[in-house]
């Protein structure tokens, strides 16, 4: 499949890999936004959030818990974080592979640009 994060997953591309369990893989983002800034991703493609269904519940609650779990390794779960998922071209998603971006080490405003 030609999906950049399945490559990841596969190691057929590099990555900077800091979490991985059966369902899951987190790696630093190539280009942060923020001191920390980690992708979480299931391991199943799934493209964007449109794409999940009512079988795929424990996935995302998964997805979520694996960042905040990563926040309390990182060290910045008590002072606060940022996750934001990308949904399509309006919404800024520009891999097609859902991912959550956990960001951490700055404050961040509201409501995102
Ligand atoms: O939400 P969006 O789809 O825009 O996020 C994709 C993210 O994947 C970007 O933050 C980009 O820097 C990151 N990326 C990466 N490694 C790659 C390609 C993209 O960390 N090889």
């Amino acid at each position: 499949m030609d999906c950049l994060f399945c490559k990841i997953i596969n190691r057929e591309i590099p990555a900077d890999i800091v979490y991985e369990d059966e369902h899951m893989l987190a790696f630093n983002d190539i280009n942060p936004q923020a001191p920390t800034h980690m992708l979480i991703i299931p391991k199943r493609h799934i493209a964007t959030l449109n794409d999940l269904e009512e079988a795929d519940l424990a996935l995302v609650g998964r997805l979520q818990y694996t960042a905040a779990k990563l926040a309390k390794e990182a060290g910045f779960a008590e002072e606060g974080y940022r996750v934001v998922m990308n949904c399509n071209e309006k919404g800024g998603q520009t891999v097609y592979h859902i991912h959550m971006h956990l960001m951490g080490g700055r404050r961040f405003t509201w409501p995102a640009g």
